[in-house]
């Protein structure tokens, strides 16, 4: 089942990979697997002379609620990657869904340790892109901020208001880079998200807008009432700056946010104990979850099987450099091989 318009109310492993530099990784290619790390792109996803998606490596990076549910989805090899940025929220496990080569990522590490202001999300996005994915999904609970987006629902986010402040929002410390981002999640990865949705027996809704908020907490009523004023959809608090990063990793991203409560905007149902409330909450996570997982693995076999398309997301530094390339240091350049080697 797919929803047409969710803002209508609006207005209102496994073998250990040996660790190191991208550049070290770079050295060590090789490896048996659909995962070789390099530093430089041999082909260029976006140049493929045939645009088909058996060339498509899909990270997925699950949040709360789908940890578990990624090491159900495929076992492989296990990667212990260390970035220019740190290390990524836990080891990365490489395999294969639906004939799809993917990469598994638990967003808040092993154990749920991680709370959404520590994730290191650059750490994150730069291993995907070390490992050459190509394509994110990933997946994220939030809270609802209308009455017709209901618990246990999905939900594929079209646009973000970003008010986190206190996180690393970019990979270009060293020069001046300004990507595009009025579309802030890949149409191409949502259609066939959305494609995939309208057949689903649990309700997909084909868009929304999603605010990130800092936290690590929830919002008080009267940040619930704002979020609604400003024609927010959804709260959650890991969206951004993954999007953006995502973006500047010239990686299409998509997310599906499983929608676990109506935020607190909404007055509770009369004599709820909170106990109750809790459990839920937590009903409606795994429901989602569950749903997620389903949806994901269907798309994965959509992608397999359709011809790839380019995808404006994979060129955005092209236009996005605005510093003298010229100008560009070797060790920026040598640090961030995997993002820059193309320009
Ligand atoms: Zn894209």
């Amino acid at each position: 089942m797919i929803i047409p318009d969710a803002k209508g109310g609006r207005g209102a492993e496994s073998r250990r990979s040996q660790e190191g530099s991208p550049a070290s990784f770079a050295r060590r290619g090789g490896a048996a697997s659909p995962f070789q790390m390099a530093s430089v792109p041999k082909r260029p996803p976006h140049l493929c002379g045939e645009l088909l998606f058996r060339d498509t490596r899909v990270g997925i990076i699950g949040g709360t609620g789908l940890e578990s549910a990624l090491g159900a989805l495929a076992e492989g090899r296990s990667h212990e990657l260390s970035t220019p940025f740190g290390r990524p929220s836990g080891p990365i496990v490489t395999g294969e869904v639906e004939g799809v080569p993917v990469a598994l990522l638990a967003r808040h590490g092993p154990g749920h340790l991680l709370n959404p202001s520590q994730v290191p999300y650059r750490a994150n996005i730069f291993a995907m892109k070390m490992l050459g994915v190509t394509h994110l999904l990933a997946t994220g609970a939030v809270g609802s901020l209308r009455e017709k987006i209901r618990p246990g629902e999905l939900l594929i986010p079209d646009q973000v208001i970003d008010r986190t402040f206190r996180r690393a929002t970019t990979f270009f410390d060293d020069l001046a880079v300004h990507v595009e981002l009025a579309s802030p999640f890949c149409p191409t990865l949502r259609a066939a998200l959305i494609e995939v949705g309208k057949k689903s027996r649990v309700p997909v809704h084909r868009d929304g807008t999603y605010l990130a908020m800092e936290g690590p907490q929830f919002s008080t009523r009267a940040e619930s009432e704002l979020h609604r004023a400003w024609g927010a959809d959804l709260v959650g608090m890991t969206a951004m700056p993954e999007a953006k990063l995502a973006r500047e990793a010239e990686l299409c991203y998509a997310m599906v946010a499983l929608v676990t409560d109506y935020d607190c905007w909404r007055p509770p149902r009369a004599a709820i104990e909170q106990q109750e409330l809790l459990r839920e909450i937590i009903g409606n996570l795994e429901r989602a979850s569950a749903n997620a997982i389903a949806l994901i693995r269907k798309t994965l076999r959509k992608l397999a099987a359709t011809a790839r398309q380019p995808c404006r997301c994979q060129s955005a530094l092209t236009l996005g450099i605005w510093s003298d390339r010229e100008r560009i240091s070797q060790e920026t350049r040598d640090r961030l091989g995997p993002l820059l080697a193309r320009h």
